[in-house]
């Protein structure tokens, strides 16, 4: 595999984003859980995360009313399980989470786990419910002590199977877990936008604790609107990003798409056009010149010391994250945990639809350190004279300068001039400056620390973009 890290990301034409952070958020109604590969409904809602829908959990603040989720999904979970298939799991990961969710502890395991606790009576359901938690845990059993397999935003929907009064099984990915049934609901919670909405997230709580300390609120889940300029192209987009808004004291007013490259299971055995006119690739890649037909997603490669390109794009996507809600920016995270199901496309009209520019980060598949560098348009084939290249490509490019001015300032290694001509999905679907970054390959240093590195000098790349 070639330079397979040009090519994931695709972005799509669109229309103009609207300056990021006042729209109005679609909120998907689910289709994290089920997996189904149709489309969803979605639902205009507002950004902030309030609607609570009554339940005050007790367990966790996160969860009641629209509490904000501060720097990241995961904290304010809320649990569900079941002790449904009796998976032992490492106490000592769930351990924190737990801690922060009170009540469902007392859950009883089924079978006969330890201790003999009851197990809870379940009644068969099949009906659609709402997450009304900004954020729930969706748990291999019925306790909290069981291994947290995934989590729900408020306003996603699932297929609850079975009924107990204190945990549900429902469908999520592609088998059947638990979710505390308090934080369930057969009415959609509404969503308001009330600028004052991130002040709530503040008190939200204690579940912070793992987290990290990034000023920022969870909005909600963002799916592919089949109405989007382009959607129609996608072929797996039943995941959902999720939108953050900055809490620092000066707003940007500008929203970052952190697109970590990769990570979107058996995305590479679906195909999507390479081009939305249907004319072939001109330049190879990952996939080859001439293909009219690209893979959706890859798999990405793997570094030298055995580790997944996608778990590297991933961490620095967090730090990234980080960063620029502490300096004022709205985020669009395309992904935050080892799978999405979204693929180039999706991601791609995700963004253009929600955010002001799009950066998908990747390593190369090269073995020398050749150093950062980000993908130009082609000037060949008449790839420039395509939409929405044609109106674009200038933004990408002005973009892609800017984040390598800011490496190089960080002392990044820059390979060339910092720029490879490549013709890849991603910038062949972008409307709004959209970029494909390599901060390095296969050999290099991706440390934690080196990941601070990089992360540091992007968003020193990203205020000069906007003039910040
Ligand atoms: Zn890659």
């Amino acid at each position: 595999m070639r330079k397979e890290t040009v090519r994931m990301m695709k972005l799509t034409g669109c229309k103009k984003k609207t300056a990021a952070a006042a729209g109005m958020v679609l909120l998907a109604a689910s289709l994290l859980l089920g997996g189904c590969q149709t489309r969803h409904k979605r639902i205009e809602i507002g950004t902030s995360s309030a609607g609570s829908t009554g339940s005050a959990a007790p367990g966790d603040a996160l969860s009641a009313g629209g509490s904000p989720v501060i720097g990241s999904p995961q904290q304010g979970t809320i649990d569900i399980d079941t002790a449904y298939p009796q998976e032992k799991e490492d106490p000592a990961g769930t351990a924190g989470e737990s801690a922060s969710v009170p009540e469902e502890t007392t859950a009883p395991q089924e079978e006969s786990t330890a201790g003999g606790d009851p197990s809870p009576v379940f009644e068969n359901r099949d009906e659609t419910v709402y997450v009304t938690a900004s954020v729930l845990n969706v748990r291999a059993s019925y306790s909290t002590s069981s291994r947290v397999m995934g989590t729900l935003n408020r306003g996603d929907s699932v297929r609850r199977v079975a009924y107990s009064t204190e945990w549900s099984r429902i469908v999520y990915g592609d088998g059947e877990y638990y979710a505390a049934t308090e934080y369930l609901s057969a009415e959609q919670p509404e969503t308001q936008s009330s600028p004052a909405a991130a002040e709530e997230t503040a008190a939200a709580d204690e579940s912070t604790a793992a987290n990290q300390s990034a000023a920022g609120t969870s909005s909600g889940t963002i799916s592919l609107n089949p109405d989007w300029e382009y959607a129609d192209f996608s072929k797996v987009h039943s995941g959902s990003a999720t939108l953050y808004r900055s809490e620092a004291a000066e707003r940007k007013g500008f929203t970052v798409c952190v697109n970590a490259g990769h990570g979107t299971k058996g995305g590479s055995s679906e195909q999507t056009l390479s081009h939305p006119d249907g004319s072939p690739k001109v330049t190879g890649g990952t996939n080859a010149a001439g293909a009219v037909y690209s893979s959706a997603i890859s798999t990405g490669m793997t570094f030298s010391d055995g580790t997944a390109e996608a778990e590297v794009t991933l961490a620095l996507a967090l730090k990234l994250k980080t960063k620029l809600l502490a300096a004022g920016y709205d985020v669009l995270m395309i992904r935050e945990s080892s799978d999405v199901q979204l693929d180039n496309i999706a991601r791609t009209v995700i963004a253009n639809q929600n955010a002001d520019c799009h950066i998908a980060l990747h390593w190369d598949s090269s073995t020398r350190d050749k150093g950062a560098f980000y993908m130009t348009s082609p000037d060949a084939g008449g790839y420039r004279d395509m939409e929405p290249v044609k109106s674009h490509w200038q933004q990408h490019h002005a973009l892609g300068e800017s984040l390598i001015a800011g490496l190089k300032n960080a002392g990044v290694k820059i390979f060339s001039d910092g720029t490879m001509d490549m013709d890849l999905t991603q910038t062949s679907y972008s409307t709004i400056p959209s970029v494909d970054i390599e901060l390095g390959d296969k050999v290099s240093d991706h440390s934690d620390s080196a990941l601070d590195t990089l992360a540091a000098g992007l968003l020193d790349g990203i205020n000069t973009f906007f003039g910040q």
